[in-house]
Order: C-alpha cells, then sequence, then structure tokens
C-alpha cells in the first residue's frame, strides 16, 4: 500500500484506517491528491480532464486496493477517472432510464407498480467511473430535505400497491446512523410498506462503514435487505467479507448486483470467481446488469453478446444459488429486460425440444389434456402486458402513434373490390 494512504500519526494510527469517518474525510477528491498517493500515476493530464467533467472521489481502503498503476487493473479502472469519459456518442443520455420522468416526487422513482426506489442521498464513498446516475451522484454532496422525505411519505401512504421501497442514492450509507434511520423510521412508518431494500457499494468501497451500531440499528426496522455492488474478486477482502458477515448476522438477506464493465469483468472465469466468492460471503449474486447507456461510460460497455455468452457459461457450472440474472435496464426508460440464451430450440403441441448447457437435445412429453385455469392472474398497472397476450387475455397490444397507423386514420372507408 503507498505509504501516502496510510493515516498520519495525529490520526492515531490504524484505528484511524477502520474508522469509517476518517475514511469518508480523507478520500482522494483531486488529482493533487491522487498524485500523492500514486505519484506514478499515469497520464495525469488525462485524469485530470475526466476529473472536471466529473466527481472524483476514492477512499484510502479502496485506492489501496489498486495492484497495478494502470487502467488493466480492475479497481483502477473503477475508480480512477479516464478521458475516455468525455468521448460522447449521440445514442447516450444522462438519464437513459428516464428516472427524472418517473418521480412523481422529487426522490421517489415510481416505475414499477409495486416497488418504488428512494433516492436519499448523491454522496457516495466511491465516485464508480460507471455509474448510471452520473448525472447526479457526488455532483452536490446532499442528503434528502425533512420536506422531501415528508412528500415521499405522502406518496407511500397514498399507494398502498407500494410493498417495497428501496433505498438509494448515492449511498445511503454514507449517511449517519442518526439521519439515515430518520429515512428509515418513516417508509417503516407506511403500514403497507412489506419489505426495505437498501442499495450500498460501502462494503466494497468502505467496509469498515458496517459497525455493530448500523446494524443494530437496521435490525430495529426488519424485514430489511441489502444488495451491495461487488464487480470482481479483487474487492472480496477480508475486511469486505467481515463487513458482509455483520450484515448477514443482523438477519439481513444479501443481494449483490454487479455490472458487466468492459476490462473489469468482461469474462466468464471472473464472473464464475466473483460468484462463487460471494456466496461463500453469504451474498447471493442477484442480477448482472448491462452497463446502461450513460454519458461518460461507453468505454466500458460490452455487447450484449458478451453477457450472453459468461451466462451460458455459469449455467450447469456453478451452483443455481451462485447465478445471478442477466438483465438489460433499457434505454428510453424501457425497464429491466432479462436476457438469457435460449434453451427451447423448438415446440409442437405434444413435445417441447429442450438443450441443456452441454448441448443435449431433449425431448419433453407435454402432459395430455391439460386444462390451464385461465382465471390466474389479474392486470397489472401497466393494463395488458405480453402475459395477457399469452394468457389469451388479450388479442394485441399496439404500439402508440405509427405512421401507419396515422395513414390508415387518414384513409377513406372504401371496401377493395379487386382492380378496375
Ligand atoms: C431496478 C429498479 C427497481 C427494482 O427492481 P427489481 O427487479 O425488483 O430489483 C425498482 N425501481 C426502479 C426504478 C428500478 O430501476
Ligand atoms: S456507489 Fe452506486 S451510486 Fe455511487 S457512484 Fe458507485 S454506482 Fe454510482
Amino acid at each position: 500500500m503507498p505509504t501516502a494512504l496510510r493515516p498520519g500519526r495525529k490520526s492515531r494510527g490504524s484505528s484511524a484506517w477502520d474508522d469509517w469517518r476518517w475514511q469518508f474525510r480523507n478520500r482522494l477528491r483531486s488529482i493533487e491528491d491522487l498524485l500523492r498517493a500514486f505519484p506514478e500515476l499515469p497520464a495525469a493530464d488525462e485524469v485530470r480532464q475526466a476529473a472536471d467533467r466529473f466527481p472524483l472521489a476514492i477512499t484510502p481502503y479502496y485506492a489501496s486496493l489498486i495492484r497495478e498503476l494502470s487502467p488493466q487493473d480492475p479497481v483502477f479502472r473503477m475508480a480512477i477517472p479516464s478521458v475516455d469519459e468525455l468521448y460522447n456518442p449521440p445514442f447516450l443520455r444522462e438519464d437513459p432510464l428516464e428516472e427524472d420522468h418517473d418521480m412523481p416526487v422529487p426522490g421517489l422513482v415510481h416505475r414499477y407498480g409495486d416497488r418504488a426506489l428512494l433516492l436519499v442521498t448523491m454522496a457516495c464513498a466511491m465516485y464508480c467511473r460507471h455509474c448510471t446516475r452520473k448525472r447526479v451522484a457526488g455532483g452536490r454532496e446532499t442528503t434528502i430535505s425533512d420536506r422531501s422525505l415528508t412528500r415521499a411519505v405522502a406518496y407511500l401512504r397514498e399507494h398502498p400497491e407500494i410493498h417495497d421501497v428501496i433505498i438509494s442514492g448515492g449511498d445511503p450509507f454514507t449517511m449517519t446512523t442518526k439521519s439515515l434511520e430518520r429515512v428509515i423510521a418513516a417508509v417503516r412508518s407506511v403500514p403497507s410498506v412489506d419489505i426495505i431494500r437498501i442499495g450500498t457499494r460501502t462494503p466494497v468501497t468502505m467496509p469498515m462503514r458496517i459497525t455493530p451500531e448500523l446494524t443494530e440499528m437496521l435490525r430495529r426496522y426488519h424485514p430489511v435487505w441489502v444488495n451491495t455492488h461487488f464487480n470482481h474478486p479483487n474487492e472480496l477482502t477480508p475486511a469486505a467479507v467481515r463487513a458482509c458477515a455483520m450484515l448477514a448476522d443482523a438477519g439481513i438477506p444479501l443481494g449483490n448486483q454487479s455490472v458487466l464493465l468492459r476490462g473489469v469483468n468482461d469474462d466468464p472465469t471472473i464472473i464464475e470467481r466473483l460468484c462463487r466468492g460471494l456466496v461463500r460471503s453469504r451474498v447471493r449474486p442477484y442480477y448482472l446488469f448491462q452497463c446502461d447507456l450513460v454519458r461518460g461510460v461507453e468505454h466500458l460497455r460490452t455487447p450484449l453478446s458478451c453477457g450472453i455468452e459468461i451466462m451460458e457459461y455459469l449455467r450447469g457450472r456453478l451452483s443455481g444459488l451462485a447465478i445471478p440474472t442477466y438483465v438489460v435496464d433499457a434505454p428510453g426508460g424501457g425497464g429491466k429486460i432479462p436476457v438469457l440464451p435460449n434453451y427451447v430450440v423448438s415446440t409442437s403441441p405434444t413435445h417441447t425440444v429442450l438443450r441443456n448447457f452441454e448441448g443435449m437435445l431433449v425431448s419433453y412429453p407435454e402432459p395430455e389434456g391439460y386444462a390451464p385455469q385461465r382465471s390466474r392472474g389479474t392486470k397489472g398497472e401497466s393494463g395488458a402486458t405480453v402475459w395477457d397476450l399469452a394468457a389469451g387475455k388479450q388479442g394485441r397490444i399496439v404500439p402508440q402513434a405509427m405512421p401507419r397507423h396515422e395513414r390508415r386514420d387518414r384513409r377513406e372507408d372504401i371496401p377493395f373490390t379487386g382492380l378496375d
């Protein structure tokens, strides 16, 4: 570890290192901080250009995980700004998931009927170069005001169909335990909220944040779930594993949401090692995200085929518990779309042909005289969906505002009876 990262004598040596407030206060926030820690930093001028455009922060702990001072190193690549962030092709957006359009009140994203996402702080321990919320995370390190929290809670009360509230940001665990408790208690006061989920990267970037004080607070608001964000096995340090164990021991089920990143984890064997390490640390791999079409992140994106290939590799080789769902959060606010290799090869009324991971083809005989129970299921808040088509409850779903439909609407209603 570069000595410049270590606490000075004034900060009481190693106990300061283990204090999350020391880590947070001593984040590397500028190119000068980076050069002090890493005098050999390559392409410092280019790093400066990128850091002028997008926020920079790295905890001394996370910086100490850099093994090689080069973009070949996964931790370096996720943490150190790159001039490639300034590359800006036209299909990139500040807000490709259109979260801002799905905010009925400031900070509350209600995209799916039964769950909502509450942004509670714009601060993170480390600003990931691949962040989907690059437009807001770290711009100003603000936290939710009393007024916004009151409005969000009022909205949750008026919408009892919301059963799952995801507390996110930024990183909620950068808040003090007291201010985070204020948010959690407010959400928990809504009777229709079943589960509270917290999205945090601190077990990865600042594991000393997981303190007995924090877990004691969280366990008073069960059911509380935590989703964290490991992307590479190098992040699964003893300190990170300990942080996960403390959360799990507090009765908190842990999930992991990775992002598939070029030059970081776009390799089936890296994802395999990561997923094995996660289940060993009592963390269930939940999602593997395709990198979003966010401005400043293009150099880290992979083709979809890369993710599908990884899923093909994992199935059959790994415990099902260790296999995440690969999802694309579709641009234009399309939402999460799971993507898998094709396992259904062909089908007839009597047999379905399936293939397994080894390439074996099997004929699956369908049961005779099966009468489906068509009463099951109700229309969701989206109205008719593809499920309604599959269940025969709806004949078609027609995209809105198509030139062809406008043409048809304009057409005079004269039946065609053959050519003159
Ligand atoms: C991802 C996401 C959720 C949660 O989706 P799950 O599939 O239940 O994990 C909720 N709201 C928004 C806006 C999201 O992007
Ligand atoms: S911790 Fe999450 S919100 Fe913060 S920069 Fe990383 S990806 Fe973005």
